[in-house]
């Protein structure tokens, strides 16, 4: 069979996936990344995401999308293939890898997944109308933009614990509101959440519509999951804390999941229990999920592939 084996194929183009692609390319490995086409956000999270600023080495901040393009053209410069198509299949149970994309098949000799995580959204109307406009899944990157506002966070785990105690360093006021009278966060976080004189919740209830004028939210419309009754909020943002999903459907039996669904790696590396497959970004990090960590990660599975060569 004549079919090129790559040395490198890396399965997503958010933050780990180019970085991994950038120290691949410099370590003159020629590596391809699949960057996936739409619906599967190509550029990962970021795309999404107007200003980040809190990437280092942007101390005036960049929109997102700007950013993706600058990681982009970093890993093109050293030689990095980039192919606009999805994955489709993967078959790991020899080397050469096997990835099936919409457009035909790669060999690979080392396989870096780096397909991160998505955020759940609730589904309400207008939700997505004023997505970034009040609208947000992530108080790190868009809290600082609410100082002195009132901010509604919907949900009841940990996430949606440390979303609302890192907004109240912004927020005039933060209401939590979950969908039972009871969380799911464990205790030390809602019990950091309730002893804060900045924090309310409003129990039993989900977010009906978010509301607003053309410009940004202006309140959200809650409703009692027991009565139905339908209540107005005025609020500016909308935090959206319901989980987050990596996006592992590609490897379900094929990879080593943890208990949260995300893929397992040694800790303290990116190895996946498949020697050759390496795992960086979200789709491996339920806990810090930041595009910095991210690129850190995407870094180390480069240099993890790089010695499993034996370069
Ligand atoms: P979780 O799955 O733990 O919690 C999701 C929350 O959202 C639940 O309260 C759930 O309600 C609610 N929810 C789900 N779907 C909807 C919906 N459609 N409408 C309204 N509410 C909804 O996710 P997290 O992101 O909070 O946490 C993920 C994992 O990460 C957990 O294991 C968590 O412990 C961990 N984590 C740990 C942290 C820490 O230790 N500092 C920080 C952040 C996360 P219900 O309760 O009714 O199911």
């Amino acid at each position: 069979m004549g079919d090129k084996v790559e040395n490198v194929v890396i399965i997503g183009s958010g933050p780990a996936g180019y970085t991994a692609a950038l120290y691949s390319a410099r370590a003159a490995l020629s590596p391809v990344v699949l960057a996936g086409s739409v619906p599967n956000l190509p550029g990962g999270q970021l795309m999404i995401t107007t200003d980040v600023e809190n990437y280092p080495g942007f101390p005036k901040g960049i929109a997102g999308p700007d950013l993706m393009d600058l990681f982009r053209a970093q890993a093109e410069r050293f030689g990095t293939r980039v192919l606009d198509e999805n994955a489709e299949s993967v078959d790991l149970s020899a080397r050469p890898f096997r990835v099936r994309h919409d457009n035909g098949e790669l060999l690979a000799q080392t396989l870096i997944v780096a397909t991160g995580a998505s955020a759940q959204w609730t589904g309400a109307k207008g939700e997505d109308l004023y997505r970034n406009r009040g609208v947000s899944a992530c108080a790190t990157c868009d809290g600082f933009f609410f100082r002195n506002l009132d901010v509604l966070v919907v949900g009841g785990g940990d996430t949606a614990m440390e979303e609302a105690i890192y907004l109240t360093n912004h927020a005039r006021k933060v209401t939590i509101v979950h969908r039972r009278s009871e969380l799911r966060a464990s205790k030390v976080m809602q019990e950091r959440a309730r002893a804060n004189p900045k924090i309310a919740f409003i129990w039993d209830a989900v977010v009906d519509e978010v509301v607003g004028d053309d410009k940004k939210v202006q309140g959200v419309v809650l409703a009692n999951v027991k009565t139905g009754e339908k209540t107005r909020v005025d609020a500016q943002g909308l935090f959206v804390a319901i989980g987050h999903k990596p996006n592992t459907e590609l490897f379900a039996g094929k990879l080593d999941f943890d208990a949260t669904g995300y893929l397992k790696t040694v800790p303290g590396s990116t190895r996946t229990n498949v020697p050759g497959v390496f795992a960086a970004g979200d789709v491996q990090d339920p806990i810090f999920r930041q595009a910095i960590t991210a690129a850190g990660s995407g870094c180390m599975a480069a240099i993890e592939a790089e010695r499993f060569l034996g370069h």
